[in-house]
């Protein structure tokens, strides 16, 4: 499918070393649009909306940023601590303001798997559904995310 000339500049924009050093496609070999389609059906098939996910994402990295560096617990067995960074970041798509790079990393006591949030990848989430491609540092899945943070579809976003 050929992409519209916008979309050409988001994908531009999403590249290494244009936002930021890492991208935010990774490894991923699918178009933007099949990476989107396919988070956004997992999503549906659990019930949930990107801005239920996001939302919650957004307390734990307000919790984790009040907490000024220390651990603090955002559910059951899971932790979040936040990590400074310098300089502002834009959104690919443009439009949407600019972001702190700082990271959160939440972390599953039980499966000792860490995850990193930024306050950019959780507007991706809630305002565009796209949680980044698979392979990318920021990526998130989206049925981890409901899994770990424990919402369930009919909840109030
Ligand atoms: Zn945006």
């Amino acid at each position: 499918m050929k992409l519209t000339p916008r979309e050409e500049l988001i994908v531009e924009r999403m590249a290494p070393g244009v936002l930021c050093a890492e991208g935010f496609l990774g490894s991923d070999g699918r178009s933007l649009g099949d990476i989107l389609a396919a988070d956004s059906h997992t999503v549906e098939s659990l019930d949930l909306t990107h801005k239920q996910i996001a939302a919650k994402l957004g307390e734990i990295m307000q919790a984790a940023a009040d907490a000024f560096g220390n651990p603090v617990s955002v559910g059951d067995g899971l932790s979040a601590v936040a990590a400074e960074a310098m300089g502002p970041i834009g959104c690919p798509w443009g439009g949407c303001g600019v972001f702190a790079k700082g990271e959160i990393e939440l972390t599953d006591a039980r499966s000792g798997k860490t995850l990193r949030l930024t306050p950019l990848s959780v507007h991706l989430i809630g305002r565009h559904g796209f949680y980044q491609g698979k392979g990318a540092r920021y990526r998130l899945e989206p049925e981890e995310l409901a899994r770990l943070l424990d919402i369930s579809g009919g909840d109030e976003a």
